[in-house]
């Protein structure tokens, strides 16, 4: 049987920063670029457009030496992360910032530290809520998709990929609905860079929370795991699928626009203690808010925690981080309870006040002199505070969920593994639709705008390679 003609020689599924990195690298290269993108306006809503712009790997700086980045990938993911993803990471980290600088995306100086290192410019403003318009991720999609067109790139909107084509075990392209219609399009090489599952709540409900309405979409909404689904129909792998980034806010956010996706809670929460609505502390907070939202999102009811500090916190690390709740939660509208003794403070919350009296009691007494506690508290990573001095103060608080972290897993190449390891012809994926990096039982984060680029910028170079054969 003869093959429909190509409708280009890549054909990429998603328009944020996986795929406009695949296309414009792929353009450079002197393929043929088609990208389909779901959303229908030009300024069509994805997380890279509404992302904070810090481009980082594991926290920290991202052009470090390649070596010291596969350790720390290893480390966070606690060995769960592939050496030869993270291998890649940090052998492309240099590479990318240079490109994506080609494109005429402008990075700045944000702190002082590696985190901020590279961010994007003009910065996100410093403000409650979320203010993408002109800023970091949406002028850098903006850059992008012009040096695409300006290369003779196609960037088709409105155009949902539903499933991938196969035959005898290769891809040879996707169906596509656009207008109502569905069609068949047909390339040698498809890459998908539809991002996560974070918006998807039958994927959510099977890998990450049994509540997923109860989670705060502190995202664009956009990834509903077509990718992984479309890849897990033809026989895939998926990793690491339990895992999402995200942060701890108070649970006004699931109805006020002001309070994400900043401020967030993590620092109130990794210097004080997190309870349940049994007011039994129920998570290690000295793993830090990521690792603490996803405890949240695994409790029966999300929506049932509560962080509980002092006055000395909220002077202290409360005013830590970008955007501290001290003092723009207040400001935009979060509630603090507050009371002068800890029975009070748990009568207000509705709590049993002997049993919020004894957690309480008995971290004060595990900082004091060393004694175990029944859910250990890691001090490493951030130091924990007593809570003995009134004014005693509680949030309730809500796990935002930015992106899932897990998804389809690539090898080094970028290539799509089948359930053997065994790449399968003519598909690639990059971006938060992949997994291998990051996720995991551990929640470890390695950074969603460098694997986007890094492993878009990958997949591209496989493609033309490919090509070239
Ligand atoms: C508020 C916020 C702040 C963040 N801050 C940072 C930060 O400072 N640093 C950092 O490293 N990371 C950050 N991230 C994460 C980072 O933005 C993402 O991990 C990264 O942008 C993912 O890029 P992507 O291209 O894989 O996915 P996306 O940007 O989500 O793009 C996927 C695209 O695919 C399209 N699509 C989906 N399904 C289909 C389909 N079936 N057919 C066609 N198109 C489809 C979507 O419409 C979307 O445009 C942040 C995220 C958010 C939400």
């Amino acid at each position: 049987m003869s093959r429909p003609a190509p409708i280009a020689d890549i054909l990429i599924v998603g328009a944020g920063l996986a795929g406009l990195s695949a296309a414009n690298r792929a353009a450079e290269l002197g393929l043929d670029v088609c990208v389909l993108e779901a959303g229908e306006d030009e300024l069509y809503a994805c997380n890279s457009r509404i992302s904070g712009g810090l481009f980082h790997i594991t926290m920290d700086d991202m052009v470090r030496p390649a070596d010291d980045i596969a350790r720390a990938v290893a480390r966070v993911t606690r060995g769960e992360g592939v050496p030869a993803l993270a291998s890649a990471l940090g052998d492309r980290a240099r590479f990318a910032i240079d490109w994506l600088r080609a494109q005429g995306v402008t990075f700045m100086k944000a702190g002082p530290d590696g985190l901020r290192k590279f961010s994007l410019a003009p910065p996100r403003v410093r403000r409650t809520g979320l203010h993408w318009r002109g800023r970091a991720g949406d002028v850098m999609l903006r850059t992008l998709v012009k040096a695409l067109k300006d290369r003779g790139g196609r960037l088709q909107l409105g155009h949902e990929a539903l499933s991938l084509i196969m035959r005898s075990g290769r891809c040879e392209g996707v169906v596509v609905r656009h207008g109502g219609v569905e069609t068949d399009l047909y390339a040698p090489v498809v890459v998908l860079c539809d991002g996560g599952f974070q918006a998807d709540k039958a994927l959510l409900a099977e890998f990450v929370s049994a509540a997923p309405d109860r989670l705060l979409m502190r995202n664009a909404g956009t990834g509903r795991g077509s990718g992984i689904r479309m890849a897990r129909e033809i026989g895939a792998q998926l990793v690491g699928m339990q895992a999402f980034y995200g942060h701890l806010h108070h649970r006004d956010a699931m109805e006020n626009n002001s309070l994400w996706p900043f401020p967030v809670l993590d620092s109130l929460a990794s210097a004080g203690v997190l309870v349940d609505g049994n007011a039994n502390r129920f998570c290690d907070e000295g793993l830090g808010g990521i690792s603490a939202s996803n405890a949240i999102a695994r409790l029966p009811d999300p929506l049932s925690a509560y962080v509980i500090f002092d006055e000395a916190i909220w002077n202290g690390p409360g005013r830590n981080w970008l955007l501290p709740a001290n003092p723009y939660l207040p400001a935009a509208g979060g509630r603090i309870t507050s009371a002068a003794s800890i029975g009070d403070l748990a009568t207000r919350l509705a709590l049993s006040p002997d049993r919020l009296g004894e957690t309480i009691a008995r971290y004060n007494l595990a900082l004091e002199t060393g004694a175990s506690l029944d859910v250990p508290r890691t001090t490493a990573l951030y130091t924990p505070w007593p809570i003995n001095r009134g004014p005693f103060h509680a949030m309730p608080v809500c796990a935002g969920l930015t992106y899932t972290m897990g998804g389809i897993l690539t090898d080094e190449k970028a290539r799509v593994l089948d359930q053997a390891g065994r790449p399968i012809a003519g598909l690639l994926a990059a971006g938060a639709t992949t997994g291998g990096l990051e996720g995991g039982s551990f929640a470890g984060y390695s950074g969603g705008l460098s694997k986007a680029s890094i492993f878009g910028i990958i997949a591209a170079e496989t493609a033309a390679a490919a090509h070239a054969d």
